[in-house]
């Protein structure tokens, strides 16, 4: 799923630029002067060769993106690795959980907050390893056939007495999932590390890179459960629900950032320290502001501090563009990836012109550049 989404999405914008393009210089054409003809016609080469090499350099790009291994800054496009921690989960994970499930992303690529939230879901991490309602084992609640292999003689998926195998090499051989990751020689499923390594193992198999919501499904053949895990992995992160591609908020040459996400001393002189919810792109007023992806506009008006601000509703996260001289958009109107929504400016609490792109994911702002590459 990764992998087709980003391909038909690179070409989708591509066909954008060379379609819109094309149809404005056409109709600008039969106004002309003849002795502008070949100027314009100069500008139609120009513009259909950049398109042609912008087409070319965003699919490398994004196919970069997309086999990149999990990581947290450059950020995959497709976002199934698990992003910064966010406060829910501060306050919920045990820290000592943290090293283990990042551990266990680096080497399946599953994302770790999606380890977490099965972790907490299944067994309160940890806290409840009692065998489930259906005969499920261990920290990560594994049916013990699932753990040991199918035909593996040494198990059997039992309530009362459930029977698992703990040679890893058994296992690996009858096509288990147990593995032995703190290297103690035995796969225990009551073993965090072992359990967390073994479903991500579980997961990765069943191609969560792909296609998360199948992976966790293989889990638990149960599609609240599956919802049930990811709105929680969303909490503790995040990437997960950030899918499709998404494309810079301003043109390509405005890069710069000179105020990123996080806290900082308030820019207007107070001495306070306050939290920046978002990240700050300087641009000359009157720049075209792109939507990052498809969406429906839920808000295009003013609001105190933000001045003339958009915000638009995606699939799973909501971005918010702000300090504009002029919205193009009105609420409930759906856009695609890379339309212009509004035009820069300097409006509300700013101190020179830029934009203030934020990401809200949950209720709760979040690094934008989780969802970008960088570079
Ligand atoms: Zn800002």
């Amino acid at each position: 799923m990764a992998g087709r989404k980003i391909v038909s999405g690179a070409s989708s914008i591509a066909l954008g630029l060379a379609t819109g393009g094309a149809g404005n210089v056409a109709l600008n054409l039969g106004k002309r002067l003849a002795v502008r003809k070949a100027l314009e016609n100069k500008k139609i080469i120009t513009m259909a060769v950049a398109a042609f090499f912008l087409f070319w350099m965003m699919l490398f790009g994004l196919v970069v993106i997309a086999f990149m291994p999990g990581n947290d800054l450059t950020g995959s496009t497709d976002g199934f690795t698990g992003g910064e921690p966010t406060e829910f989960a501060f306050n919920t994970i045990p820290p000592e959980l943290y090293d283990i499930y990042r551990k266990a992303q680096e080497r399946y690529g599953v994302a770790w907050n999606v380890l977490a939230a099965i972790n907490s879901i299944e067994t309160d991490f940890g806290r409840n390893v009692k065998v489930s309602s259906k005969g499920a084992i261990g920290w990560m609640h594994f049916m013990p056939t699932t753990w040991s292999g199918w035909q593996n003689p040494n198990s059997k998926d039992d309530l009362n007495n459930p029977v698992f195998d703990k040679d890893p090499a058994r296992i690996a051989q009858y096509g288990g999932y147990g593995v032995d990751a703190d290297g103690d020689g035995v796969a225990d499923p009551f073993s965090k590390s072992d359990a967390i390594f073994s479903a991500a193992y579980l997961l990765q198999k069943n191609e969560f890179q792909k296609n998360p919501e199948q992976a966790i499904y293989q889990y638990n053949h149960d599609y609240s459960y599956v919802k049930n895990v990811l709105n929680k992995a969303i909490a503790f992160a995040s990437m997960i629900p950030i899918q499709g591609h998404t494309i810079w908020p301003v043109p390509d040459k405005f890069k710069e950032i000179i105020s990123g996400f996080g806290p900082r001393l308030d820019p207007f002189g107070s001495g306070i320290m306050e939290m920046h919810r978002g990240i700050d792109i300087p641009v000359l007023i009157g720049t075209p502001v792109f939507t990052v992806a498809d969406g429906e506009v839920i808000f295009a008006g003013i609001e105190t501090g933000y001045g003339t601000c958009v915000q638009i509703k995606h699939e799973g996260y909501i971005t918010l563009y702000a300090h504009l001289s002029e919205y193009l958009v009105r609420k409930g109107d759906r856009v695609t990836a890379g339309i212009p929504i509004a035009l820069s400016g300097n409006t509300g609490k700013s101190e020179g012109p830029h934009l203030h792109f934020g990401v809200i994911v949950n209720n709760q702002f979040v690094d934008p550049l989780l969802i970008f590459n960088k570079s």
